[in-house]
Order: structure tokens, then C-alpha cells, then sequence
């Protein structure tokens, strides 16, 4: 299994029925619909131990029924669907000029996905904070509105992230040691659901490995491509971290000896001579003498017009950022030997000019024959990709087998006390109890946020409350 966690592992997998619930669980979204006979023949687990985890699992309300259909020896059987409508997962991206905000159900369904202008360079650390608090206490109360229960929110930052949740350097940001897990708990009145912030590079990668066009190859790089440049690197089935969480930064790759000043501070990082400012500056000398850019969409747009018209300057300066993206890849390469490399953020709408170079230079960099079989490909993803992995996230934990407590307004009304809080039985539900109407998925789908642009100052009021975390 893919592995998020950075801590120990939580302890309800030491629970045999929690580690089973989520064995069924994991079936069921990979095999939908399926029966409980496909469930049982699959799992090794006996019929009547799958009856009663489908029952809780159904009560949970984390699977639904759907319906019949023929089994293999043409008796009907009940089958089984992951259902999606009581919880939502919450991904941000904050990247130097937007931040992004995707929710997904438990089936992984988008919700919504919402993007507004930031401007990172003119936001101080807090007023940063406050506007990633007010995008979530948006989308929060949005699926809120839709009687779903949040289960995560992880926000994505392109750079060095402890495993407590504080920003150790942005450079891009000019962040330095923000403890934004901390504060942003804080700025939403410490929600019960789980706020988690992690590398946009790591998230990236995993939105890729959990349902991009090559899920689930177990070697896979995604390299963002925003005003930085990292790599979220899968390396036989796992996230690669490190010791203190900080691998992948690709991007601080010494490329070109007395090259040019990198945010970091250090000279001639494949970030500065690769990036998508590098060769904003090199493609439109007009944009940088105005100053640093805070819109990065419209200046590659214009770049793209000018590479399919032919335009020489720019296809030379893609040549160049794509033999350097090109070196940058063939050290991973060489180190780790992936599958898959996807050029993820702008670089996947450049890809058509840049890959040529990357390739001729990925081939000739690497010492395996044919870059060791890896594929330098664009990412399908979009620019909102580490948002989307943020979400996912939240869905892998519960994949590993830390479930959702049940029934969120009842757990609250009945709450007999703190250790019947952390119980993973609780008194069967009435059969009668109304069943909250499936609120339809596409209502709010990728709509654009009405208010996007103005700037709340008051965290989320109708979010339901929820009980506390189950570590
Ligand atoms: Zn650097």
C-alpha cells in the first residue's frame, strides 16, 4: 500500500476487525460493485466474517447497496458500491499566484474545485494564513451544507515541510519555519477533522498514483512545474521522504556552475535555469522587465502562441529548459530508476516543446540502456494536481484503515463520554433512522465559487460539529 504517514501508524490497525473493515473497504472501491461472496472468495475472509463487516461497514455508511446482479453460478447477489455522500476529503494548493481548493467524496468523486488569485509575493506569513483558513472554512461549509462530514483537510506548499506540519523553507514564498499546521488549526477553531500540510511535489505524486492515467505504477515521479520545481518520487510502491521528510527537491540541483541566483540563495539550481520564471524571462523579456510576475497562466498562454507560431527565440528558450529539465530527470534516473516521469503544473502545457530536448538529454544523462525504460510523459493532472492529491490523501488514511467515527450528529447528541468517543462499537442504529437524501454530486461540481474573491474574515459557522480526532 501506498504510504502517506510520516509518524507511526495509527492504532487502530493493531485492531483485527478495524485492519479487516478496511480490507473489505479497499475490495470494494477497487472491485465496485462486487458481492459479498466476490468479497469473501477474494479476501480469504469466511462468508459470515464478511456478512458482519459489510453490515458495519453499511451502517458506517462508508459502502452502499446497489441493487442485484447475477452472480458467477447465476444466483443474484446484492452488490456493493463505496458510498461517497456522508464524507468529503479537502485538498489546497498554495502555489506562488493561486490557491487551489478541491473536495472529493469517499468514492473519490469531485465536489467542487475552486481556485482564486494569491498573491504570495505581497501576502505576509498571516495574511497567507488567513486566506488558505478562509478557502477551507468555504469549501468546509460547503459540503457541510451537503450533510457531509469532513474527514481531512491537507494543504499542499511547494517546499520543505516537517512531519508537525510547519514549513521549514518556501523559498518561492519567502516562507522560513511557519508552523502553518498549528496556526491553521488555530484560524479554524481546531475543527475535528484532521489538518495536515505536506510537500505539493509529494502530493502531486500522489494524486498520480492513486488515480491519474498511470495509477498504481510502483515507480513514478511527478515534477511540479510552478515558480518551483520539485519531485514527488514513488519508489517501489512509497512515497520517498527521507529521514526528515525533505526528498525530493530536485529543483536545488546544482546544474550550471556560477549559473544565475536561485531563490534559495545558492547559484545555479536546476530551479533557476528550469522553472517556469526561468523561462518566462527568457521567452518574454517584456513581462520581466515589469517586475516579478504574480499571474503565472496568462504569460505561459502567451509563450504557447508563440512557440505554435514558430516564433524562434521561444522555441529555443523551451529547447533550453527542456535539456535541463532533461538533466534534472536523467539524475533521478540514474538514482531511483522510475517508470513514469510526469512534468506536472505548466510544464504539462509546454510538454509538446519541451519534451524533445528532455528526452534526447534523458537518454544521454542516464547509464541504463534507454533511460532505464523510463517514460518522460505530461501530466494529465492540471495545475490543481497537489490539491487534488490533498484530498486523496485524506481517502488513503481511511483506506488504511483509519475509519471515520459514525453518525457525526448523533456521536455528538448522545456523546456518553470520552472513551465511548474513541470505541469502535457503538449501539446499533435504529433501522428506522431517515437516511439523509444523496445530495447530487454534480451540483457543485467545479463551479466557480460566487465569492470567491472576497475575502472572509469569519471561519465556518454551519460546518456540523464533529467528534474528536481517533488516533
Ligand atoms: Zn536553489
Amino acid at each position: 500500500m501506498f504510504t502517506t504517514q510520516t509518524g507511526p501508524q495509527p492504532a487502530d490497525l493493531a485492531d483485527v476487525r478495524a485492519t479487516n473493515l478496511a480490507v473489505v473497504l479497499r475490495f470494494v472501491r477497487a472491485n465496485a460493485p462486487c458481492s459479498r461472496a466476490d468479497i469473501a472468495a477474494s479476501t480469504g475472509l469466511n462468508k459470515a466474517t464478511v456478512s458482519s463487516l459489510v453490515a458495519e461497514l453499511l451502517e458506517r455508511r462508508l459502502v452502499r447497496e446497489t441493487g442485484l446482479a447475477e452472480n458467477r453460478i447465476g444466483r443474484p447477489a446484492t452488490m456493493l458500491v463505496v458510498d461517497g455522500a456522508p464524507y468529503a476529503a479537502i485538498g489546497i494548493e498554495v502555489s506562488i499566484d493561486e490557491l487551489t481548493v478541491v473536495a472529493v467524496d469517499l468514492a473519490g468523486t469531485e465536489l467542487l474545485s475552486w481556485r482564486r488569485a494569491f498573491d504570495a509575493s505581497a501576502a505576509s506569513p498571516g495574511r497567507a494564513v488567513s486566506a488558505i483558513a478562509a478557502l477551507a472554512g468555504r469549501a468546509v461549509n460547503r459540503v457541510g451544507n451537503q450533510q457531509r462530514q469532513v474527514l481531512g483537510l491537507t494543504v499542499a506548499v511547494p517546499g520543505l515541510v516537517d512531519a508537525g506540519g510547519t514549513v521549514r523553507l518556501a523559498s518561492t514564498l519567502g516562507w522560513r519555519d511557519l508552523p502553518l499546521g498549528a496556526d491553521l488549526r488555530r484560524a479554524l477553531r481546531d475543527p475535528g477533522y484532521d489538518v495536515v500540510v505536506d510537500n505539493d511535489a509529494n502530493l502531486a505524486a500522489l494524486a498520480e498514483y492513486r488515480h491519474g492515467p498511470y495509477a498504481g505504477t510502483a515507480n513514478l515521479v511527478h515534477l511540479t512545474g510552478g515558480a518551483g520545481l520539485g519531485a514527488g518520487v514513488v519508489a517501489d510502491g512509497r512515497l520517498l521522504r527521507g529521514g526528515r521528510g525533505f526528498a525530493g527537491e530536485l529543483g536545488h540541483v546544482p546544474v550550471v556552475s556560477d549559473g544565475p541566483v536561485c531563490p534559495c540563495g545558492r547559484r545555479g539550481c536546476l530551479e533557476v535555469v528550469a522553472g517556469i520564471p526561468a523561462l518566462i524571462r527568457r521567452a518574454l523579456p517584456d513581462v520581466a522587465e515589469d517586475g516579478p510576475v504574480t499571474d503565472f497562466a496568462p504569460e505561459v498562454d502567451r509563450i504557447r502562441a508563440q512557440a505554435r507560431r514558430g516564433d524562434r527565440p521561444t522555441l529555443d528558450a523551451l529547447a533550453e529548459i527542456g535539456r535541463h529539465l532533461g538533466q534534472g530527470v536523467a539524475l533521478l534516473a540514474n538514482l531511483v530508476n522510475p517508470e513514469v516521469v510526469l512534468l506536472g503544473g505548466y510544464f504539462a502545457t509546454l510538454a509538446p516543446w519541451l519534451l524533445p530536448a528532455a528526452e534526447t538529454e534523458l537518454l544521454a544523462r542516464t547509464l541504463a540502456p534507454e533511460a532505464g525504460g523510463a517514460r518522460l510523459l505530461a501530466s494529465a493532472l492540471g495545475t490543481g494536481a497537489a490539491a487534488a492529491g490533498g484530498a486523496a490523501r485524506t481517502l488513503e488514511t481511511v483506506d488504511a484503515g483509519r475509519l471515520p467515527l459514525r453518525d457525526p450528529d448523533r456521536a455528538v447528541a448522545r456523546d456518553p463520554g470520552p472513551s465511548a468517543r474513541v470505541s469502535r462499537k457503538s449501539p446499533t442504529r435504529s433501522s428506522t433512522s431517515p437516511s439523509d437524501p444523496e445530495p447530487d454530486p454534480t451540483t457543485d461540481a467545479t463551479a466557480a465559487d460566487p465569492d470567491a474573491t472576497a475575502t472572509p474574515t469569519t471561519p465556518p459557522a454551519d460546518a456540523p460539529p464533529l467528534p474528536a480526532g481517533h488516533h
